[in-house]
């Protein structure tokens, strides 16, 4: 069997994680575990989790630390994460990135993929933003889907999340530099940490990691 792969992706908000992440979990056969697409699932769903979150993600701010490291790590639990998962979103503080390591053990992180892109390119981005509630396709204001308000894929509502308004989206860059940019020095110092020009076309973007992964003899 294929050692794990567990790859962290890094980058600020509207970096491109999500669609970088959704390419490369089909290329390696390896989950997407996006924190935020679990959090906005339970949300969507009315759990209790969802109750328990919905306004602090809202307002663009982070929910705890113990509560995003319990959902990691039940989902590695699940068999398709045997071989490893692309972690979009997570960890996104130092103590998320501590309880990571303390999960996964010797079998730990391979990659860390920093997307690197602008703050004024990332604003413009998720300003620009809208998601079809049902599927999670992504479209931008000027496609006919978002004016239209019907996703292509599947017919359902397509918005502007609460958290892609302007309070929020300085809120949650802020929570960026503040909360997850120590995690580039953290990951840096183990020897794993790639930075890749997230501002090229996404065509160039996964070409760079997946040269990387290959490079490094990953997969
Ligand atoms: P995202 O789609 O990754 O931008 O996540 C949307 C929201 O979910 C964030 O603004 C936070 O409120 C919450 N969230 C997602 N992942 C985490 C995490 N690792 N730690 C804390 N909060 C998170």
């Amino acid at each position: 069997m294929a050692a794990r792969l567990n790859l962290v992706v890094l980058g600020k908000q509207g970096a491109g994680k999500g669609t970088q992440c959704k390419r490369l979990a089909e290329t390696y056969a390896i989950p997407h575990v996006s924190t935020g697409d679990i959090l906005r699932a339970a949300v969507k769903a009315g759990s209790p989790l969802g109750r328990e979150v919905a306004s602090v993600m809202d307002s663009g701010a982070l929910v705890s630390d113990e509560l995003v490291i319990q959902l990691v790590d039940e989902r590695f639990k699940e068999p398709d994460a045997k071989n490893g998962a692309l972690l979009d979103g997570f960890p996104r503080t130092l103590a998320q990135a501590e309880a990571l390591e303390a999960l996964l053990g010797e079998d730990g992180i391979k990659l860390c993929i920093n997307l690197d892109v602008p703050i004024e390119l990332v604003t413009r981005r998720l300003s620009a933003r809208r998601v079809c509630q049902e599927c999670g396709a992504i479209y931008s204001d000027s496609d006919v889907e978002a004016i239209s308000g019907t996703c292509a894929n599947c017919g359902g509502d397509v918005i502007q999340r609460n958290d892609d308004k302007p309070d929020a989206i300085r809120k949650r860059l802020e929570s960026y530099e503040r909360d997850t940019e120590p995690l580039l020095a953290f990951y840096e110092k183990r020897g794993l940490l790639v930075t890749v020009d997230g501002a090229e076309s996404p065509d160039d973007v996964t070409a760079a990691i997946k040269a990387v992964v290959a490079q490094r003899g990953l997969a």
